[in-house]
């Protein structure tokens, strides 16, 4: 709590001796009269000055739930040659063990996950370490329609791409999710989801990493699964088990290099 030194035993100034009216204005700024605690200090601002005048602070604790540590800073102020005090302003402040929130973050960084609602636009940033920069058609393909037409069934024509950091990062993700090769449904699949016809591979460095279940019946359906995933909507499950799965070793699936986009 701040300390604003001791309060007068004896006022010595009209606004030294105006606690109650600070305390009503505290009182009516908060809003209920059981949220402002007991006086703290009588702290003069700028004392008796001939133009200026007078200003001082009434501080009062706040039993506010949730402001543990903060105080009612209630200013009063009394012209010069005047004898009525009137209010300057009335503001929670935070004392010295006051619970603060922590420093600014910027939004971005503040984001998780499942924060993005409809409607909702989240611009990456220039220096977005999940992208880099790539080729765009326009570079080398204006004048060349077929270089342009293999130029977007590569997957360029965009200005930028997920990084190699971005992507490991991604599928880091996915092999430990709920469709990665560590979950209990794919611990007791008859087959990985790599021996699967249902399994559709993603297109570039990707692809011999994870892939888009089209099984309408699978649990993971519509989702990215790793090729080491597995259910038991395989698609060679109603045949000899034994022989229609071909245990996939995810070493086998070296992602640790991406050397295409
Ligand atoms: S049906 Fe099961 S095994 Fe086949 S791709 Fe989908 S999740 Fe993988």
């Amino acid at each position: 709590m701040r300390d604003n030194g001791p309060v007068p035993e004896t006022p010595s100034s009209p606004l030294a001796a105006a606690v109650d009216l600070a305390r009503a204005a505290a009182e009516e700024t908060a809003g209920d009269p059981g949220v402002v605690g007991e006086h703290l200090s009588a702290a003069s601002e700028q004392a008796g000055d001939p133009v200026l005048g007078e200003v001082l602070t009434h501080s009062f604790a706040s039993t506010l739930p949730g402001y543990v540590g903060w105080y009612w800073a209630v200013t009063l102020a009394r012209a010069p040659g005047e004898e009525t005090v009137t209010v300057d302003e009335v503001v929670l402040l935070p004392g010295d063990e006051a619970l603060l929130a922590p420093a600014w973050v910027p939004w971005h960084e503040r984001l998780r996950p499942g924060d993005l609602s409809v409607g909702d636009v989240l611009p990456s940033t220039e220096d977005d370490p999940r992208l880099v920069p790539s080729y765009t058609v326009e570079d080398d393909t204006a004048d060349d329609p077929e270089a342009r037409a293999v130029a977007t069934e590569l997957g360029l024509g965009r200005e930028r791409v997920m990084s190699r950091e971005g992507r490991s990062a991604a599928l880091t993700r996915w092999t430990g999710g709920d469709f990665g090769p560590r979950s209990s449904m794919a611990r007791h699949a008859p087959g990985p989801c790599g021996t699967c016809g249902f399994f559709l591979p993603l297109a570039g460095s990707l692809r011999g990493a994870a892939g888009a279940c089209g099984n309408a019946y699978a649990p993971a359906e519509g989702h990215v699964v790793t090729v080491d995933y597995g259910c038991g909507a395989h698609s060679q499950a109603t045949l000899v088990a034994q022989e229609a799965t071909e245990v996939v070793n995810s070493a086998r699936y070296d992602t640790s290099e991406f050397d295409v986009l």
